[in-house]
């Protein structure tokens, strides 16, 4: 089954508004025509409504990096799906390893943010991966299973069509060190498979499962020839217009040839 690619950039705490717009000026310079792959930005909170009257209407997503489950009320500092929805937002990260090893989140706050995503009409990228001392205990597999369990325990298969999965190897995410397209492939390709044994091959077929570590422009087009990579969660390179329209390149090019 032909999945489209789907290349995100996750700008993490970086970029004011006016720097924001200035990067979607200059990306839509650099940006050469990518067919059917799908372009996401994930800017700051403050940037989005900004952004959202920017992108409306064009081919560029706009996401969020977080929510707060809640619909609305006292969580000072949080922001909710509605929120972001009135911001022009289609996606949003869940459980992003920073929100997880910065922040302190557990699967079950991974989970209720989800959830709230999807119930809200927001498409979640759930983000999942291992710490280096997990890869080296060769625990991988059992967290990812956990982490997935965890955050989809809920979710019925009507629903998963929305949700997107990152495979995001903790230390791989701004470290300069990239998963090898075999380590990238064998993670992609196991949680596809435990999808398939949760849901069935159909929706395990159709799900997005997306690379994030330290993606560059060198390294994106062999991490997307593979078989279970469909598109990039991308940091670092994400915040260079230039670089950035060379990953979505890229995608296009493997799109194309195949
Ligand atoms: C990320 O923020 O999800 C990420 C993968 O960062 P980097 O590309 O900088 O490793």
């Amino acid at each position: 089954m032909k999945r489209r690619f789907l290349i995100a950039g996750n700008w993490k705490m970086n970029k004011t508004p006016e720097e924001s717009a200035s990067f979607v000026d200059e990306f839509r310079k650099r940006l050469r025509p990518v067919g059917d792959v799908d372009i996401l930005l994930i800017p700051p909170f403050t940037s989005l409504d900004r952004l959202g009257g920017l992108l409306d209407g064009e081919d560029i997503a706009l996401g969020a990096q977080d929510l707060h489950p809640a619909p609305s009320g006292a969580y000072t500092g949080a922001i909710s799906v509605s929120m972001l929805i009135a911001c022009r937002c289609a996606y949003v990260l869940a459980g992003h390893s920073e929100r997880r090893h910065v922040f302190g989140e557990s699967d079950e706050i991974v989970e209720k943010k989800l959830l709230a995503a999807l119930a809200g009409g927001l498409r979640p990228i759930l983000c999942v991966g291992e710490t280096l001392e997990e890869r080296r205990a060769g625990e991988t597999e059992t967290l990812l299973e956990r982490q997935l369990s965890t955050a989809i325990a809920n979710v019925d298969a009507d629903t998963m069509g929305d949700v997107t999965v990152a495979y995001e190897p903790v230390w791989a995410i701004g470290t300069g060190e990239t998963a090898t397209p075999d380590q990238a492939q064998e993670a992609c390709e196991f949680i596809r498979a435990w999808i398939a044994s949760r849901f069935d091959d159909a929706i395990a077929g159709r799900l997005r499962i997306l690379y994030g570590g330290s993606v560059k422009p060198e390294n994106a087009a062999s991490l997307l020839g593979e078989p279970d990579i469909d598109g990039a969660l991308v940091g670092g390179a994400s915040l260079d217009p230039e670089a950035f329209a060379q990953i979505a390149d890229a995608a296009a090019l493997r799109e194309e040839a195949a």
